[in-house]
């Protein structure tokens, strides 16, 4: 007999944050959206995920064949210093109420994003996709990187006992329209960018926490879009695959990518360093995804800068400050 495969209908849990938007973007404006598939972008009002009647209720009305797990509690450097333990058990539950609700509904394929700070503080770099739980994460945020490395024991878990191809992709740091652009609490190359703005429109000094020497690899959020749609349709691994580019390593807080690449901004500027740096460096390798996709083409830093500029000065409103 003939079997027909069914449209996908995909339930993207934190539709609302950054990472969400981009992919409703690719999806509903760049054709990402094949005939008869079904996508719906959730965001905590519509249920909040920490709690397991909720995240039943709203499975059971949308009734998904796959999901992209997005929904995490996520915050700056300094906010998970403060809040470890909260960030551990909310995303616990999160996941969990995720992962379990997406087996007992039969649920195909699910995807969810780990983080590259779940990586062991103390390792050798390039870090690659085998050493996630080669040692303790870094101390700053362990709350937040042990909730997310119990996902991929999760995924494994769901594979061996129930056969579910149940996956993960580990974004290097992203950044681009509709991130959280908050001082405090905010990524940070929006936080910097947003700081850049109030410093250059007050003509006040740009005040940078730390010391300057920090070094981050940066993603554009469409970007991560684009590679989560084929991760959702063709990754068959249940192991995770970092998502990087090549060379977007910046010095963070030098300005170097305010002064040449952004803005051109004439502030001078001054570091905090009573404020704490984090990690020093985590280089992740995209060795794996160079083998599936040779030839992905990421949007420059400069580039993706200037269009997260733009779109934070135009939508200043609307942004999260
Ligand atoms: P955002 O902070 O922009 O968005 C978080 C999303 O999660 C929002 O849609 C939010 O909904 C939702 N959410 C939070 N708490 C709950 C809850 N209790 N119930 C339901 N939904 C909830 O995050 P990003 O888009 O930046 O991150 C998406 C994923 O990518 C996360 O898992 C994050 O850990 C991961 N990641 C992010 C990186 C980055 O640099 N941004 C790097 C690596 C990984 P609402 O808007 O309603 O609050």
């Amino acid at each position: 007999s003939e079997t027909k495969t069914e449209p996908m209908r995909v339930l993207v849990t934190g539709g609302s944050g950054l990472v969400g938007k981009a992919i409703e973007h690719m999806v509903k404006q760049e054709g990402g959206c094949l005939e008869g598939e079904q996508w719906t972008f959730l965001c905590s009002k519509e249920a909040n995920l920490v709690d397991l009647q909720q995240t039943r209720a709203v499975f059971e009305k949308y009734r998904p064949t796959h999901v992209i797990h997005l929904a995490a509690k996520v915050g700056g450097l300094y906010l998970h210093m403060k809040e470890n333990l909260n960030f551990l058990r909310d995303n616990l539950r999160i996941n969990d109420n995720v992962l379990q609700t997406s087996h007992e509904m039969g649920v195909t394929k699910v995807v969810s994003c780990l983080s590259s700070c779940i990586f062991p503080d103390k390792t050798t770099y390039p870090i690659d996709e085998s050493m996630i739980h080669n040692g303790p994460p870094h101390d700053s945020n362990f709350g937040y990187s042990h909730a997310k490395r119990m996902i991929d024991i999760q995924n494994r878990g769901y594979f061996e006992q129930h056969k579910h191809r149940y996956t993960a992709v580990i974004p290097t740091n992203v950044y681009g329209p509709y991130d959280n652009f908050n001082f405090e609490n905010g990524h940070v190359l929006s936080a910097l960018m947003h700081k850049t703005y109030a410093a250059k429109k007050e003509g006040t000094p740009l005040q940078v926490w730390g010391s300057g020497t920090p070094r981050r690899q940066f993603i554009y959020s469409l970007d991560v879009a684009r590679l989560f749609l084929w991760v959702l349709r063709e990754y068959d691994e249940i192991d995770p695959i970092i998502l990087s580019g090549e060379s977007n390593m910046v010095v963070v807080c030098v300005g170097g990518w305010s002064v040449n690449e952004c803005v051109c901004v004439c502030v001078c500027v001054c570091f905090d360093t009573s404020k704490s740096d984090g990690q020093i460096k985590k280089t992740a390798s995209n060795a794996k995804l160079r083998r599936y996709l040779p030839d992905f083409t990421f949007t420059p830093l400069s580039e993706g800068i200037k269009k997260t500029c733009d779109w934070f000065v135009n939508n200043y409103d609307i942004a999260r400050t």
